[in-house]
């Protein structure tokens, strides 16, 4: 086991599937596998999952609308997309806590760092809603908030592509696949891995992040074993 802790962020955009909109049962469930399969294995599990599936702070502005309710309907997505994992997660037997960045008591806890830490030691699965709790800001800063917050050792971006590539993969043949990759080669290389909030929050705080496949079932667990799966991001 090379990770003790790990923050896991999930775009909501992966979970449609090859849908449009909302929902895919089936990915759902293969993540939930996934995660159920890691913390077996003894890892503390931590999950950031995004809301770009149902709603973003910036289509608000596009429909003419205030950005600031925009961003707090995109939280409210994150936490809509949070219960249906926690769901997926409770079927199939893995004790799960959700709490959210605002204050939403009917359906989880508040988030409460001490209280995220002492799940996190009792082998629950922590599932952070809404984002930090605050507009302008996206789930990938989520994740690196929290992250350093509660002491993981690593963010995994499980994603749909493979790892960071030199160019975008599906428009550029000659791309290539970093197997690692220093922040400050990320930086000025100008590639795309967090926003740069994100990113600057790991890079000051010495976090690594590695970006992989999570639709390739198996991988998670492969990442935590330590197998060289995706890029890692590293000092
Ligand atoms: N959001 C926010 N503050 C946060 C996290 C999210 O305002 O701390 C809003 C923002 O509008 C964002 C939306 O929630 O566009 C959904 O999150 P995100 O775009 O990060 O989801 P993803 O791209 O990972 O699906």
């Amino acid at each position: 086991m090379k990770y003790k802790r790990i923050l896991l962020k999930l775009s909501g955009e992966a979970l449609m599937g090859d849908q449009q909109y909302g929902i895919d049962t089936n990915r759902l469930l293969q993540y939930a596998e996934d995660i159920k399969g890691v913390v077996e294995s003894g890892v503390e599990l931590a999950v950031v999952i995004g809301g770009g599936n149902i709603y973003r702070g910036s289509q608000a502005e596009h429909m003419g609308l205030d950005r600031v309710q925009g961003d707090y309907m995109g939280m409210l997505a994150t936490v809509i997309n949070s219960m249906a994992l926690q769901s997926a997660l409770e079927k199939s037997g893995i004790h799960t806590r959700l709490l959210s960045g605002i204050n939403i008591q009917q359906v989880c806890e508040p988030y409460i760092r001490r209280r995220a830490m002492r799940h996190l030691e009792k082998g629950r699965v922590v599932i952070f809603g809404a984002g930090i709790g605050s507009p302008y800001f996206t789930t990938d800063s989520a994740a690196s908030l929290r992250a350093i917050e509660i002491e993981a050792d690593v963010v995994l971006k499980g994603t749909r592509v493979d790892g960071i590539y030199s160019a975008d993969p599906e428009k550029d043949p000659t791309a290539v696949r970093y197997e690692n990759i220093t922040f400050q080669d990320v930086f000025e290389k100008n590639l795309n891995v967090m926003d740069m909030t994100a990113f600057t929050l790991c890079r000051e705080n010495e976090l690594p992040i590695i970006v992989f496949d999570m639709n390739k079932r198996g991988n998670l667990r492969r990442v935590t074993d330590g197998e060289s799966v995706g890029t890692l991001v590293s000092v």
